[in-house]
């Protein structure tokens, strides 16, 4: 008898609940053989001798069994087979198995084979075959009394053997029934706790890639399907498979919706596939599958993916309660990738420019911020270009908004094209942007990048001979904390537009300190002739 963790109802639950059981034994055998007059006055005086004698044992056992709890788990059978003598004493006392208490033999034989475990049932019921044979025999020997020997004289010993085997088959017939029961009982424990389970590891996840190989693992190891592939239907097409990697593999360039479920954009249930054919764009991930469950990944009736799964099983019947389970854990996948990407989605617009796709000026604040903390514990430098196309407003007026935009996403391109991995550029607003260079303490190297810069826009918005002016600035040359740099880049860049636009401005040193008033005034302006040599621009000047 062991104590298993899974249990469905706990053991100390079902120890109790067959203490209950035993007392309505005691009371049985207390209150039974003197409704039926089975028992004389000798043997009623006997019987409750017996059964006092039987309460001390077994109360002290109980009392011990009960202190020690699960550890004490060997005294439950010692009580069971103290149980049992004393049933078979009382059966032999008041008539034999003809009597009224043989009933209790099965009784007790059942409810430990449904309480404890049918290894324990049956155990008893071969312990009881042996008590109820050893005491017809001690009654023909005449160690009962008078009335016990006639009773066991009346039993021949066919009758004595078919009673012993009655109650083994009883046993056996009930221990059969409830381990069938009780192992699908199991099975959906096991299919729950697996959804609880893959709700956890979904939780965990972050990546979209992660939430598919937590599906696809969950179902091959706790449903028992050999192969499992799943895949998103997206530009990207992540996909997982379990057991391997799915890097190694790939799906088809383009497997249509519906292919895997042969019906788009419904909400289908789950399919069997006898085989899955070269053809199908899952396919790939499991070549050669046989008995495979296809289910659409969706959520509310929009379809997203699709998961394969291979059964493992000798037989093509899949229980349907493993399909269940297989469908609720591939909509529970669907809801978290559907909620992951949504969220990335929001994220991606708080910090993001959706016109041009470029970062917004909040997180070109926390990355210039990031940058004078660095300055001012590794003294690395930076610096800032701000750029401001040139008559935009013109552009608007003269071929409409839509073109307006077009130009501001070819801008956007133009930079994040141009800009180095380490570089920042962003929004900063209307049809200005903002470029931040770490690293990038010269002023002649700062100077270079803008005209590369306004070179790439005038290069990429051809279309409308867009040019642009920038305004720079150095720290900690031209200003320390951000702000003041910002500052000081925008005054420069005011300085390029009066300038002549299509140019650009570097601001003026800071004189001390960089909260002087020095600080932030434009010092000199660039068109391509008058550029430092190596920051000569040779294309659009005013
Ligand atoms: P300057 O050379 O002095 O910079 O002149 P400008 O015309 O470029 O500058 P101004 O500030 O006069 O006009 C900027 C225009 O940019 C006004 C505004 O309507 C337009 N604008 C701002 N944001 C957007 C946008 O997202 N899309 C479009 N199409 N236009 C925008
Ligand atoms: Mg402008
Ligand atoms: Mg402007």
């Amino acid at each position: 008898m062991t104590n298993r963790r899974h249990d469905l109802v706990p053991l100390l639950s079902r120890l109790t609940l067959l203490q209950l059981v035993r007392v309505a034994a005691m009371g049985w055998i207390a209150f039974a053989p003197r409704l039926t007059n089975s028992a004389s006055a000798g043997r009623a005086h006997t019987l409750t001798v017996v059964a006092l004698l039987y309460l001390v044992v077994t109360a002290a056992l109980e009392a011990a069994r009960r202190r020690l709890r699960v550890r004490g788990l060997v005294l439950v059978s010692t009580l069971l087979l103290t149980d049992a003598v004393f049933v078979s004493v009382a059966v032999t006392l008041t008539g034999g198995p003809a009597g009224p208490l043989m009933p209790l033999v099965y009784l007790t034989v059942v409810s430990t084979v449904l309480l404890l475990s049918y290894r324990a049932g049956l155990q008893l019921a071969l312990w009881y075959a042996l008590l109820l044979c050893g005491a017809r025999t001690g009654a023909l020997a005449g160690y009962f009394g008078t009335n016990e020997l006639e009773a066991a004289r009346r039993t021949t010993g066919l009758h004595a053997g078919i009673d012993a085997l009655a109650v083994l088959v009883a046993a056996a017939v009930v221990a059969m029934c409830s381990a069938l029961n009780e192992r699908r009982l199991r099975e959906r424990g096991r299919e729950l706790a697996g959804l609880v389970a893959l709700g956890h590891t979904l939780d965990r996840a972050e990546t979209v890639e992660e939430m598919l190989v937590c599906l696809v693992d969950q179902v091959h190891e706790r449903l028992g399907f050999a192969r499992v592939a799943a895949y998103l239907e997206r530009p990207d097409r992540p996909a997982a498979v379990a057991p391997g990697d799915a890097s190694t593999l790939t799906l088809p360039p383009s497997a249509e919706v519906g292919e895997v479920t042969e019906s788009p954009g419904r909400h289908a249930g789950p399919r069997c596939l006898r085989r899955l054919e070269r053809d199908h764009p899952l396919a790939s991930l499991m070549p050669g599958a046989r008995n495979v469950v296809t289910i659409e990944l969706s959520v509310d009736d929009v379809y997203i993916g699709s998961l394969a799964a291979e059964w493992a099983g000798s037989s093509t019947r899949i229980p349907v309660s493993t399909v269940d389970a297989l469908a609720q854990s591939a909509a529970n996948a669907a809801l978290a990738v559907r909620n992951a990407t949504l969220l990335r989605e929001v994220q991606r617009l708080a910090s993001h420019d959706s016109l041009t796709g470029l970062v917004n000026r909040r997180v070109f604040d926390d990355a210039l911020r990031r940058e004078a903390e660095r300055l001012l514990r590794t003294g690395d430098r930076y610096a800032v270009v701000l750029i401001d196309v040139d008559h935009f407003k013109a552009i608007n007026d003269r071929h409409g908004h839509a073109a307006g935009d077009d130009v501001l996403r070819d801008v956007g391109r133009a930079l994040s094209d141009t800009c180095r991995s380490a570089d920042l550029a962003a929004r900063y607003g209307g049809e200005e942007f903002a470029v931040l260079l770490p690293g990038c303490g010269l002023v002649d190297e700062a100077v270079a990048a803008a005209e590369r810069l306004r070179s790439a826009i005038a290069d990429r918005a051809r279309d409308f001979d867009v040019t642009a002016s920038a305004g720079i600035a150095v720290a900690p040359l031209h200003a320390r904390e951000p702000e003041r740099l910002v500052a000081a880049a925008d005054a420069a860049l005011y300085d390029a537009k009066r300038g002549g636009r299509n140019r650009s401005a570097v601001a003026s040193p800071s004189t001390g300190p960089s909260t002087g008033p020095a600080a932030g005034e434009a010092q000199a302006s660039f068109g391509a002739g008058a550029l430092p040599a190596s920051a000569r621009n040779t294309s659009g000047v005013v």
